[in-house]
C-alpha cells in the first residue's frame, strides 16, 4: 500500500510539468476545466483508497468509460458475438481517425478508440432498454458512489460537435457493422463520456481489474480469465497510439480520456486514477502520465 506522503510527494515532482500540455478543446466544454487540476487516488484490494491533491473533485472521464462498456457488453454477450464486430490489435492511428475503417472494411482495430467503442455502443443499444440508465447503475454501483451524474452540458457539446464520430459510425454502417440508429447510439455514447466522476470515484470503480473480476462490494463483475484479457487489452490498446511509450514508462495497462484522466491497474494489488487535463499529443494525460512512471518507480512495481 503506498502511503499518502508518497502520492502528495509525486504530485509536487509532476506540478512543474503543467502548461506544457494542451487541454481538448474539439469539445467546447470541456476547453472551460481549470488545467491547473492535478489529482491522484489509488484503491487497494483490501478496499482502502487514499490520494492526493485534487482527488475528489468530478471531472469528465470521456474514453475511459470505454472500459465501463466493454465490461457491460462482456455480461451480455459471448466474446464471440463481440469480437466478430471489432479487433483486439493496437490501431497506430488516433483515437478517432477514420482511415483504418476504410481500408479494414468496417472491422475497427479495437474497442478503445472511438469506432470500437461505438460498437460497442451499438452492441449495448441492441440488448438494453434503457442503455443510458443501466450505464449510470453500473457506474454508481462499481464506484460505490450513489451521486455520480452524467453531465448533460458536456454530452451536449459533445453533441453538437459530433461530425467526426457521426462519420466513424456511417463509415461502418455502410459496410453493415452498425445495427442502431446512429444519431441514438451517438447520443448514448456521448453520455457515457460525459460521466462526472473523481479519482477516488475511478480508482474505486475500476477495483475489479486489479481483483480478478471482484469489484469493491465483493460482486462478481466479469470473470477472473475475463479480467485478465480486459487487461491485455488495455495494456495494448488503452493509450491508443501512446500505449508502447507507456508500458516503457509506466508498465501497467491503463486507460487515458480527453478530460485528462488515467485510470491504471496493477494486477492482484491496486487501481489508480490520475487526472490533470493538459493532454500530449496523444491525447493522454501528460502529467498524469508522469505522475503514474514516478509511482510504478517508487512502488517498484510494472506487469514486465
Ligand atoms: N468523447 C470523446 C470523443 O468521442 C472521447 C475521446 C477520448 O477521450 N479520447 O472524441
Amino acid at each position: 500500500m503506498p502511503q499518502k506522503d508518497l502520492l502528495e510527494t509525486i504530485i509536487e515532482q509532476v506540478r512543474p510539468l503543467l502548461g506544457k500540455g494542451k487541454v481538448a478543446d474539439y469539445i467546447p466544454a470541456l476547453a472551460e476545466v481549470d488545467p491547473t487540476k492535478l489529482g491522484i487516488a489509488v484503491t487497494t484490494v483490501d478496499g482502502q483508497t487514499i490520494g492526493a491533491g485534487d482527488y475528489l473533485e468530478p471531472f469528465s472521464i470521456q474514453s475511459i468509460s470505454k472500459v465501463f462498456s466493454l465490461t457491460v457488453a462482456l455480461t451480455l454477450y459471448e466474446e464471440g458475438e463481440i469480437w466478430s464486430r471489432v479487433g483486439k490489435e493496437p490501431s497506430g492511428q488516433s483515437f478517432n481517425s477514420l482511415v483504418q475503417i476504410e481500408l479494414e472494411r468496417g472491422v475497427p482495430r479495437n474497442p478503445f478508440i472511438n469506432a470500437g467503442a461505438l460498437i460497442i455502443a451499438d452492441l449495448l443499444q441492441s440488448r438494453l432498454g434503457a442503455p443510458k440508465h443501466h450505464m449510470l447503475e453500473v457506474v454508481r454501483k462499481l464506484s460505490a458512489d450513489p451521486h455520480v451524474i452524467y453531465d448533460k452540458r458536456v454530452a451536449a457539446s459533445e453533441y453538437e460537435h459530433s461530425a467526426r464520430n457521426a462519420a466513424i459510425a456511417y463509415l461502418m454502417k455502410s459496410f453493415g457493422n452498425f445495427n442502431n440508429d446512429v444519431d441514438r447510439v451517438l447520443k448514448n455514447y456521448f453520455h457515457y463520456c460525459a460521466l462526472k466522476m473523481s479519482c477516488a470515484d475511478l480508482s474505486r470503480a475500476m477495483l475489479y481489474l486489479a481483483n480478478r473480476g471482484q469489484s469493491l462490494s465483493g460482486q462478481q463483475v466479469v470473470s477472473p480469465i475475463q479480467t485478465r484479457k480486459l487487461n491485455a487489452l488495455l495494456a495494448t490498446s488503452g493509450l491508443y497510439d501512446g500505449a508502447g511509450e507507456f508500458a516503457y514508462r509506466v508498465g501497467m495497462p491503463g486507460k487515458s480520456g480527453v478530460g485528462g484522466g488515467i485510470i491504471a491497474v496493477i494486477p492482484g494489488d491496486m487501481s489508480i486514477c490520475v487526472w490533470s487535463p493538459e493532454l500530449d499529443k496523444n491525447g493522454n494525460s501528460l502529467a498524469g502520465t508522469a505522475a503514474l512512471e514516478r509511482l510504478s518507480q517508487a512502488l517498484g512495481r510494472s506487469i514486465f
